[in-house]
């Protein structure tokens, strides 16, 4: 009788490599969509002259977005006049 049974170091090779697959479909998508929010967001500030994106606010939610004079955050509460 030939009893043909998967070795477990096999199995666990394979699980890894469909999470890893998993992961990479996943990286691969976020980039994109990263990559679409990009492209839109630099479209929006090129519609409004008197809107531009500054650096990452410290609450790390948000770039920070400078409009008439005033620098703010759209995900927490922090805004400056600058
Ligand atoms: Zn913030």
């Amino acid at each position: 009788m030939n009893h043909r049974t998967r070795s477990t170091p096999a199995r666990g090779r394979r699980v890894r490599s469909n999470r890893l697959r998993d992961l990479e479909d996943r990286l691969a998508n976020t980039e994109r969509r990263i990559e679409r929010l990009e492209n839109t967001l630099k479209g929006v500030v090129r519609e409004f002259e008197d809107v531009s994106i500054g650096g990452p606010c410290k609450c790390g939610e948000s770039l920070l977005i400078v409009r008439h004079r005033t620098i703010y955050c759209p995900s927490c509460r922090y805004r400056r006049t600058i």
